[in-house]
């Protein structure tokens, strides 16, 4: 399929060919998800909608539930405010959920439809029943990517819940990026066992993981509460859990309701997991678990015990800047050699990142690493200069059959393998899954391709 790419690069800044990301909207329906009891609404036209939806089902495998405004040819002309009330009036008269998170499309903010006045109006006038809640977000989809659609509801969910709130408390608010339930659900999981005190949101843990029970519920039980999310504008400090994803509600959260933020990487890898309990520990004054520390000691066991496999193999990897970044500093001090660093969404801080990374890590190969870039550079790089290893969502999975690298899904989409939201990444435990992962891909490469003359012992 990719034969003909070549390996000659040449200057590019209009076209992009095979981005790495996706629209901001499908960010803005997971995180609205992540709120208990909420329907995500798509104020645009219906195709947008489908394809969000199905691409959030595809990935997590679980049927993800959103509505549309439904547009045509009439409000794409005089906007789309009779159909977001007509919209508001039906889904609270036949779905009844308790909040409603609109977020718009390109078509929507090209005709520039105002949505707080439509949302205020439809208050006023009782379309929106007593009770109920509807946010929303802008998710233009011209500019920045899904993280950035995550980021923008994210900070919609504060700036419409969240309540100013003087008492004193010791209390976080978590606000973790654009990652798997999995991980939320671990990230909660050591929150849990520090006997933390804490409110995290969005949360899609109990959402898009559940298990089967022969009941349908529209809207399952996981999910940040909404009670809970108004009472985040007490609380003493937010740990926003990347900074293209979750910094700007930690942003509107400061400004509205005077918490402080923090942010920090995802809790991917020994460090930024180190980072992620060592500011709960200090804000909280909480001690580190022994539970918490032996699942740190069976890591680093694990990358000790199997350097062989690791020690200096190059590395191409690609996805979303709040994972790549902790992932990155996560071989690197398994090790390996991250050689081509890439991400499809738009910001040079996530260059910058890296380069800092790798000084302090003493690195001084040359290495490749850039935003806003798309995967056919990224195979340019790999033909280039090959690597022992491609990490990265399922679209990786050309370069590595045409290239015949050992490949590992990781980040978002992931739409031909399953696993990825019940077995966490983040985490020491993570960790060790992520890290098993990589060892045995390589390994099965390595058995696949050693002569039957060579292969003297069982185990590599
Ligand atoms: S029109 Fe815009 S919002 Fe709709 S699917 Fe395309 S990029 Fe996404």
């Amino acid at each position: 399929m990719l034969h003909h790419t070549p390996d000659e690069i040449s200057e590019r800044h209009a076209l992009k060919v095979n981005p790495a990301k996706t629209c901001q909207p499908i960010g803005a329906m997971y995180a609205a998800l992540g709120v208990h009891g909420c329907l995500p609404h798509s104020h645009g036209s219906q195709g947008c909608c489908s394809y969000h939806r199905s691409h959030l089902t595809r990935h997590y495998k679980e049927p993800v539930m959103a509505s549309t405004s439904s547009f045509t040819e009439g409000a794409s002309v005089f906007g789309g405010g009779p159909n977001l009330r007509q919209s508001l009036k039906t889904i609270f008269q036949v779905y009844n959920p308790d909040i409603v998170a609109v977020h718009t499309t390109c078509l929507s903010e090209t005709i520039g439809d105002d949505l707080p006045s439509i949302i205020k109006s439809a208050v006023e006038d009782k379309t929106v029943p007593e009770g109920k809640h509807v946010i929303h977000c802008n998710t233009p989809s011209y500019v920045g990517s899904h993280v950035t659609g995550y980021s923008n509801m994210a900070a919609g969910i504060v700036k419409c819940l969240c309540e100013k709130d003087e008492t004193e408390s010791k209390r976080i608010n978590v606000i973790p990026g654009f990652t798997d339930p999995s991980d939320m659900r671990k990230i909660k999981g050591m929150l849990k066992e520090m006997k933390a005190d804490f409110i995290m949101f969005p949360d899609t843990s109990g959402v898009l993981d559940t298990p089967q029970t022969a009941e349908y519920k529209m809207y399952p039980d996981g999910g940040a509460k909404i009670s809970d999310i108004m009472r985040a504008g007490g609380s003493s400090l937010s740990l926003c859990l990347g900074k293209w994803s979750s910094e700007a509600a930690g942003v509107e959260l400061e400004k509205k309701c005077s918490v402080p933020f923090r942010v920090l990487d995802l809790p991917i890898g020994v460090l930024a997991t180190d980072r992620f309990v060592e500011a709960v520990s200090q804000e909280l004054g909480l001690p580190v678990p022994k539970s918490i520390r032996d699942e740190r000691g069976k890591l680093v066991d694990m990358l000790t015990d199997y350097q062989q496999y690791l020690y200096k193999k190059k590395v191409a990897i690609f996805g979303d800047p709040d994972t790549v970044i902790p992932m990155t500093e996560f071989l690197l001090s398994a090790g390996m050699m991250p050689k081509h660093i890439i991400t499809g969404t738009p910001g040079k801080a996530f260059e910058k990142r890296i380069d800092s990374m790798m000084k302090e890590h003493g690195h001084d190969y040359e290495y490749n690493c850039s935003n806003s870039a798309d995967l056919f550079y990224l195979h340019q790089l790999i033909k280039k200069e090959p690597v022992d290893l491609l990490i990265g969502n399922t679209y990786g999975k050309y370069i590595a059959a045409e290239e015949n690298i050992p490949f590992v899904r990781f980040g978002f989409p992931i739409l031909d393998r399953v696993g990825h939201s019940h077995f966490p990444k983040a985490g020491y435990m993570g960790g060790m899954h992520f890290i098993s992962g990589v060892i045995n891909t390589l390994l099965d490469k390595m058995d696949r391709e050693t002569p039957e003359d060579m292969t003297m012992e069982l185990v590599a």
